[in-house]
């Protein structure tokens, strides 16, 4: 089933210079990049975002890291795009992450792990809403 998802290329790989690189691989996986803007986060938007985790011990240091430097935001689609984006970004702590996927080539700590996915329907509709209103998504 053709379906979307939300990425984004983190403030880490932003700031290394591996924007390209992602897009590439991005379309190398025959992703249709449906939407695409730079961002830089306010904290509490940072933390509006990640709301689901505002109880985990690593909020605080996520959402300062997440609000640290602009991140690219990406509206994909694809057959089945938000198991396969998950697959190739590969797992959150990088050096867990299989070789071949991005966290492992790009990722630094499970913290600055260089791109973010949906990981479910539902949090792929309400992360792809908080980014792009509907003309946007239109495009
Ligand atoms: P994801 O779906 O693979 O991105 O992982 P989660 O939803 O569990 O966590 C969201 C993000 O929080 C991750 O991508 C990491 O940037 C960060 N994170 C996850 N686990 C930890 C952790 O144990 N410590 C720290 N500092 N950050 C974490």
């Amino acid at each position: 089933m053709v379906e979307q998802t939300l990425g984004i290329i983190k403030p880490d790989a932003v700031a290394a210079g591996h924007i390209g690189d992602i897009i590439a691989r991005i379309e190398a996986e025959r992703f249709t990049i449906r939407a695409m803007k730079m961002v830089h986060l306010t904290k509490s938007q940072a933390e509006g975002f990640y709301h689901v985790h505002r109880e985990k011990p690593f909020f605080e240091s996520l959402t300062t890291f997440m609000s640290s430097g602009p991140c690219v935001v990406l509206l994909l689609e694809r057959e089945s795009a938000i198991s396969h984006w998950r697959e190739v970004m590969g797992a959150t702590d990088p050096a867990q992450a299989a070789e071949g996927t991005i966290r492992r080539a790009l990722g630094s700590s499970i913290e600055r792990n260089a791109v973010h996915g949906s990981d479910a329907p539902e949090t792929a509709a309400f992360e792809i809403g908080y980014f792009f209103n509907a003309l946007e998504r239109a495009g």
